[in-house]
């Protein structure tokens, strides 16, 4: 199946094995199936999107547990 991306109007593929499990995670209640929609963005703005929510990568400076003393200390 080929998609236009929301964003950006490019065009990309979805593959039949995705849409078979997208329809297989489908949720059915009291008979009535509520299919998950095929995605709206390509891979590349899927990604970003993803890349946008993540909480920065921060590092502390502490004591290593084993006790002794680092290299740079
Ligand atoms: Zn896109």
């Amino acid at each position: 199946m080929n998609n236009n991306c929301f964003q950006y109007s490019t065009q990309f593929q979805i593959p039949d094995s995705d849409l078979e499990f997208l329809d297989k995670i489908s949720l059915t209640f009291n008979n009535k199936k509520y299919p998950i929609p095929a995605p709206t963005l390509c891979p590349q703005c899927r990604q970003r999107r993803r890349l946008a929510m993540r909480n920065k990568r921060v590092l502390y400076e502490r004591q290593c547990d084993c006790g002794r003393i680092t290299n740079d200390e």
